[in-house]
């Protein structure tokens, strides 16, 4: 980007003074990036940046930790899980603290980890903790499509997979006051920026498509700001986004996965918003089905109206004092790309 044009649009967004619009920025990615880059302190007032229910662990439910412990507590099986997991709260506690009382966690980077620590370890039973988006889920489909084709027998999945655009629809069908849609670049590199045309026609709404770099963004909201209304879905990522998306991602995705109801952390059931192993593949699911429940650990948590964009975790009376990085009372507060975590580091 030129230094005449990032000029252009940062004096267009900072002198803003149309009509106040809500931008909601999906994915915990672009919530970290805007925080890191101080974007909302060089735009006008009138742009309003909200987040959604785009962080992985966040949207998380409590039944799906709780089921996680429970298989950890068995005898013979390890759960294989990414660290930000491990301290969000269940029903009552989480996989950190079960891990305490004698709970097999290990912590590991990638998902193809767990197939080195099964072969190592060839009396355990693995469990893979698979939670996110259409971001992670070509992992897992490989992580799948190894266990099969190696006959692997002692690894699983317990899934809990979420895709964006029915948690999207599901805001705007609730009536969430938006007004724009910050989209996420790298769910957009495995789907395509065509999976939000339907929604954008529906609902009359644009989407950009976005980077996560502070220069990517602002050029995003210009693009949302300038154009206001209008239901498009304009890409501004195009050096990894393309309209179409990874075609081999997307069908080695859906030789293991098909559509399913999912829970979504304070929002409940939407339907067809997450991913389920195929039937054909059931025998490699350690029990994914059916973990709807979502009981809060702490009730003055506002997690589940933060999610929707509906409060700030200033709102929440426990933000900054029980509830904190090292004290998560909710799920918002355990990942860096939580937004009541990126708040307190940043918006306090
Ligand atoms: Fe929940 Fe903590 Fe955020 Fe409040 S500050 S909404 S308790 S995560």
């Amino acid at each position: 980007m030129s230094s005449d044009y990032l000029k252009e649009i940062t004096s267009y967004l900072r002198e803003y003074d149309g009509d106040s619009m809500n931008i909601m920025e999906v994915c915990g990615s672009h919530t970290a990036a805007i925080a890191k880059s101080g974007i909302k302190s060089i735009i006008s007032d009138k742009i309003n940046l909200v987040s959604g229910p785009g962080c992985p662990v966040c949207v998380t439910p409590s039944a799906y930790v709780d089921k996680l412990i429970s298989l950890a507590l068995e005898e013979g099986n390890c759960i294989a899980t990414f660290g930000d997991l491990m301290r969000v709260p269940g029903s009552e506690e989480s996989l950190n603290i079960a891990k305490g009382r004698g709970a097999d966690v290990e912590m590991v980077y990638s998902p193809m980890d767990v197939v080195e620590l099964a072969k190592k370890n060839p009396d355990k039973n693995y469990i893979f903790a698979a939670v996110g988006f259409e971001t992670t889920t070509p992992v897992y489909a490989l992580l799948l499509d190894t266990i099969v084709s190696e006959k692997i027998k002692n690894i699983k999945l317990l899934t809990a997979v979420k895709t964006m655009p029915a948690v999207i629809e599901h805001l705007l069908a609730e009536g969430a006051p938006i007004d724009g849609f910050l989209a996420p670049g790298h769910v957009c590199v495995v789907t395509g920026s065509k999976i939000f045309t339907p929604l954008a026609e529906k609902y009359d709404i644009p989407f950009a498509v976005s980077g996560f770099s502070g220069e990517e963004i602002l050029e995003a909201l210009y693009g949302l700001v300038k154009i206001k209304k209008g239901g498009r879905v304009m890409n501004f990522y195009p050096k990894v986004v393309t309209e179409e998306g990874n075609t081999s991602a997307k069908s080695l995705i859906d030789k293991y996965f098909t559509p399913s109801a999912a829970c979504w952390r304070g929002m409940g059931i939407i339907k067809g918003s997450g991913l389920k192993i195929r039937d054909e593949y059931s025998y490699l699911d350690a029990g994914s089905e059916g973990l709807n429940e979502d009981i809060k650990k702490n009730k003055a948590c506002l997690c589940d109206q933060v999610l929707m964009g509906k409060k700030t975790p200033k709102d929440c009376p426990l933000f900054g004092k029980v509830c904190t990085p090292l004290t998560p009372q909710g799920a918002c507060m355990v990942s860096e790309e939580g937004c009541c975590h990126t708040w307190i580091a940043n918006y306090r």
